[in-house]
């Protein structure tokens, strides 16, 4: 971590000084604000996080509920959000108080006797080393306090206004620039205030407001899908058993159909079980809501004969259908104006989508809806962007819902499912194993578009599948020697990063890596100079990184060409922390299939792989990034 460029820091470095707004932000919430937040879930805390990165943007966030969110419904956090808690600066610390799953047993009716159940095949939870970061099990409402804890010490200070709710939203037909389209009318449902109502305008709102997204009514969006047809109790127990695997994760189905996804709880002691309440009749008309937890209590011993479950505190329960549904669009510009008009009002997390909770998708995949459109946003607000920047949120993150309800209904309709009904006996544990990258987060691939470029030149890093997240892989920092991790510097602040991976020239001697960072510090239409504001520093856009073949102890640092070595702040400090050797142990060129000719790697703010190039194409890189990017 790096914080003393702009003076000698004493305190904690993760409060940063306020800025902008940040410094006399107002107390109440104002009549004109920049971004509205409605709802502080995962996904609008994440986006809050990001945006309140930008100390000239004006982000509020309105929240119904009157304080913090004391329980949570979601607890399973793939290793894609560990790896962006890591961007936001608590990974380390969350996965300190976090339940780690490293493998799951599938338990099955015996053969033999088929009212008992035994155990079947129990798989590693990442047999192929998808990623460095762990799957975790912790609470929703710390996730939450974490990223509430980043955006109030971020330099706009931004802290949510609890007891808020949206009760009304209009978006103007022809808003001039500059203009403040989206007129919002709060109720405060909390307080001295309760009942009273407030209207705001707003340049850009995020509905982050859950499954009932009074936004998502608000313009015209509709939930498009099944209707729930099977229901789930869900409850966070502590118990004594004699099951032998309560502390693993655990799918169990029983001889007549009923199944339970049992998932250890962080802290220990506390689990979760979600038992399979069957089938629901169609004129059911919500009755299977009563459901006691008593019965689901019996209904779960049913399910683990010959072992029993002896309940003796329920700090949480509840009973859900949830069908599978996707709206028909995640902003206000309908389908026919898409392109011609600029959006305004996006939906994001259950706001837009909704599934089943086993497949442990739904705050997962919010929270990337969340960042997706916060740095859009923030580009689009401080001028690097333009306004059609704002298009690619729905057309990236619509695709990313469907093809997580697809998994879902499949996940939910195996589990739900007799084993004697499935093909083969191993098909459960079989499809687990198989579509492993989907559930860890890692699946997402994103189209071409203004941000993402070709694959003309994947060949060239194969490890780094354009559209894809950055798999990071470990490196040495040239400057100290240090074992670090590539991505791990890639930081949630906005910008994007540039990895040049050397040819096999030394620094100093001719190189087709010296000939691009020539041009890229210097050359006229270089986008580093294209892109960078004349009064910020060096790598304020685009943070340009080497990585040389060769160990780190041969390279001189003084040798690397300057635009690696970037003076910042206000004291004109050179940056150490950009040059990286290949560790000898864990040589990156080899892991990630990169070419010994070199290569650049384009990645965006949110760690997708945005572009590879060879470090001849410099037209290609600066066009793609104009078109990426307004001049500074
Ligand atoms: P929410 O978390 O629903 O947040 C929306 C917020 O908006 C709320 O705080 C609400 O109070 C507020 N709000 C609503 N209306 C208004 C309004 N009009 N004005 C102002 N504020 C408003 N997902 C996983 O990834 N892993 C899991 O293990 C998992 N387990 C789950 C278990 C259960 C039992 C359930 C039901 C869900 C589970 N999920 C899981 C799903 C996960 O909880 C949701 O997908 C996630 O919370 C969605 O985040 P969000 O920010 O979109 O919405």
């Amino acid at each position: 971590m790096q914080f003393h460029h702009h003076g000698y820091v004493t305190g904690d470095p993760y409060v940063r000084p306020a800025a902008g707004y940040g410094v006399d932000r107002p107390a109440e919430l104002p009549d004109e604000v920049d971004v509205l937040v409605v709802g502080s879930g995962p996904a609008g805390m994440i986006a809050a996080a990001q945006l309140a990165q930008f100390p000239d943007i004006r982000t509020h966030v309105v929240e119904r509920r009157a304080g913090r969110l004391e329980m949570g419904q979601a607890d399973g956090i793939q290793a894609r959000s560990v790896e962006t808690f890591q961007a936001f600066g608590f990974a380390e610390r969350i996965t300190a108080e976090a339940y780690r799953i490293t493998e799951m047993a599938f338990w099955k009716p015996d053969p033999d006797r088929p009212e008992h159940i035994v155990r079947g095949a129990v798989p590693p939870d990442d047999p192929g080393g998808i990623s460095e970061f762990p799957h975790l099990i912790v609470n929703q409402a710390r996730v939450l306090d974490y990223f509430a804890e980043v955006a109030a010490n971020a330099p706009a200070r931004v802290r949510p206004d609890y007891g808020l709710e949206l009760v009304r939203l209009t978006v103007a037909d022809d808003p001039g620039p500059g203009a403040y389209p989206v007129t919002v009318t709060l109720r405060h449902t909390a307080g001295p205030q309760e009942g009273t109502e407030h209207t705001v305008r707003a340049r850009y709102v995020i509905g982050a407001d859950g499954a009932h997204s009074a936004v998502r009514q608000a313009i015209g969006r509709r939930a498009v899908g099944d209707k729930a047809n099977h229901a789930w109790g869900v409850m966070d127990v502590l118990a004594v058993t004699d099951f032998p695997d309560v502390r693993t994760k655990c799918a169990i189905q029983s001889h007549d159909g009923g199944s339970i996804l049992l998932i250890p709880r962080e802290g220990g002691f506390l689990a979760r079980w979600y038992v399979d309440l069957g089938e629901v009749p169609a004129d059911d008309a919500g009755q299977v809501r009563a459901t006691t937890v008593q019965e689901i209590i019996a209904r779960a011993n049913r399910i683990i004969h010959p072992y029993a479950l002896d309940v003796r505190d329920v700090p949480w329960h509840s009973v859900y259908e949830v069908g599978h549904r996707v709206t028909d669009g995640f902003d206000d510009v309908p389908a026919d104006l898409a392109g011609t008009r600029t959006p305004r009002v996006f939906l994001a997390g259950d706001a837009c989508h909704t599934h089943s909770a086993k497949a442990g998708q739904g705050m997962n995949v919010s929270m990337q809806d969340g960042w997706n459109i916060a740095w859009k946003l923030a580009h689009v607000l401080t001028g690097r962007a333009p306004e059609s920047l704002l298009a690619t949120y729905s057309a990236e993150r619509h695709v990313v819902a469907q093809d997580l309800i697809d998994f879902d209904r499949e996940w939910s309709r195996l589990m739900a499912t007799p084993p004697e009904d499935l093909p083969d006996p191993t098909y459960l544990e079989d499809f687990y194993v198989k579509t492993a990258e989907f559930p860890c987060g890692f699946m997402t691939r994103y189209q071409p578009s203004m941000i993402v470029s070709g694959t003309g030149h994947q060949h060239l890093a194969t490890g780094f599948p354009v559209g894809k997240r950055f798999k990071s892989a470990p490196v040495e920092r040239v400057a100290d020697g240090n074992p670090a991790h590539l991505g791990h510097h890639a930081r949630a602040d906005g910008r994007w990063r540039v990895y040049a991976f050397a040819d096999a020239a030394a620094p100093g001697e001719p190189s087709a890596l010296g000939d691009w960072a020539q041009w890229l510090g210097t050359a006229p239409d270089s986008p580093l100079l294209r892109h960078t504001p004349a009064d910020g520093d060096p790598d304020a856009v685009l943070d340009v990184k080497v990585v040389y073949q060769q160990g780190h102890g041969t390279i001189e640092h003084t040798a690397v060409p300057e635009v690696f070595r970037p003076r910042v702040g206000p004291f004109d400090l050179v940056d150490y922390e950009k040059v990286y050797a290949a560790d000898p142990a864990h040589d990156i060129f080899e892991l990630r299939g990169i070419d010994r000719g070199g290569a650049v790697v384009v990645v965006r703010p949110d760690q997708y792989v945005a572009a590879v190039l060879p470090l001849t194409a410099r037209d290609e890189l600066a066009t793609f990034l104009a078109g990426a990017l307004l001049p500074a």
